[in-house]
């Protein structure tokens, strides 16, 4: 496929969004945990997922369209979960924007800590806060008891 095809396709697969964002090349099967994490279900958004797409690059990929301006704290959900993911802001129909992801260093509320003793288990109301420890293996530690989650997302 030459360049003006690839881009061609690509402008129309992103073609319906006026303004929002799409999360791209997001490992296969691995959307609809990020549209839950996201809380898109919650939201009264258009949103539109993809998956099992032809990727030339990774051969198969899920993608997510969402109408929706992203919200700052929605790069560090999508990093976390899936960090080899690209993510396009679109504005007026054109992408402005392709931040770049990375593993967060601290995340609230996506994952819970499975230490029956710790405070976060016993008091409900608590945020569930992690904080990266191992960059490489993507670990991280819980922010009350240290107790370790290793990122099963984090893949070479
Ligand atoms: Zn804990």
């Amino acid at each position: 496929m030459s360049e003006t095809e690839k881009r061609k396709q690509y402008k129309l697969n992103v073609g319906k969004i006026e303004e929002g964002f799409v999360i791209d090349h997001i490992h296969p099967g691995r959307a609809m945990k990020i549209y839950n994490d996201l809380g898109l279900d919650k939201l009264d958004c258009s949103v539109a997922i993809i998956t099992n797409a032809f990727s030339m690059k990774m051969g198969k990929k899920d993608m997510i369209k969402v109408e929706m301006p992203l919200r700052e704290y929605d790069l560090d959900t999508i990093a976390f979960l899936d960090h080899r993911a690209t993510v396009d802001i679109i504005k007026d129909g054109e992408i402005i924007e392709r931040p770049h992801l990375e593993l967060p260093k601290t995340i609230t509320n996506v994952i819970k800590c499975h230490n029956p003793r710790c405070i976060t288990s016993i008091e409900q109301e608590l945020d569930h806060v992690f904080y990266l420890t191992d960059p490489e293996r993507g670990t991280y530690r819980c922010k009350y008891c240290e107790t370790e989650w290793v990122n099963q997302n984090t893949r070479k």
